[in-house]
């Protein structure tokens, strides 16, 4: 499974497309929309993020832009729900960076941001989906 954080921007002329809704009938992908805005021009902007098979992910996005969507990939980081972590250990395994660690003597997980790649294999790893990725900031909504 592949995903990425992606900003669509629709010009006005196609704003009122399903175009989305063709990347999960035709590509087998799936999105969550985690921001959408209209700009004064009419344009939209759409933040969200899609899953599925990496080929059908780059088909995908090559339909976006023969449609005359912008696309672009979101700065993004990787953050941890507190809630959701049950301190089971596995992302520990993964991490590449150690910026997921074991804190002595209490056996509890720590995650040090500073030192995370964004490679993202925590997120699969981590049973409670406590991982998550998301965008830096809102900067791309500016031009
Ligand atoms: S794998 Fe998930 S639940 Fe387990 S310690 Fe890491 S973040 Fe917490
Ligand atoms: S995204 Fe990669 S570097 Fe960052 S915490 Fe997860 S496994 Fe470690």
């Amino acid at each position: 499974m592949y995903s990425k954080i992606l900003i669509l921007r629709f010009p006005q002329e196609v704003v009122h497309k399903p175009l989305v809704c063709h990347l999960v009938r035709e590509y087998d992908l799936t999105f969550n929309i985690l921001n959408a805005e209209v700009l004064p021009r009419k344009e939209g902007v759409l933040v969200l993020e899609l899953y599925g098979e990496k080929k059908n992910f780059k088909e995908g996005v090559k339909y976006l832009e023969d449609n005359g969507v912008r696309v672009k990939n979101a700065g993004q980081e990787i953050r941890r729900d507190e809630k959701k972590c049950i301190h089971c250990g596995a992302c520990t395994a993964v991490c590449p960076t150690a910026a997921l660690y074991v804190r002595q003597p209490e056996m509890s997980i720590g995650f040090d941001q500073q030192k995370c790649s964004v490679c993202e294999l925590c997120v699969l790893a981590c049973p409670t989906r406590a991982m998550k990725i998301r965008p830096t900031n809102q900067m791309f909504f500016d031009e």
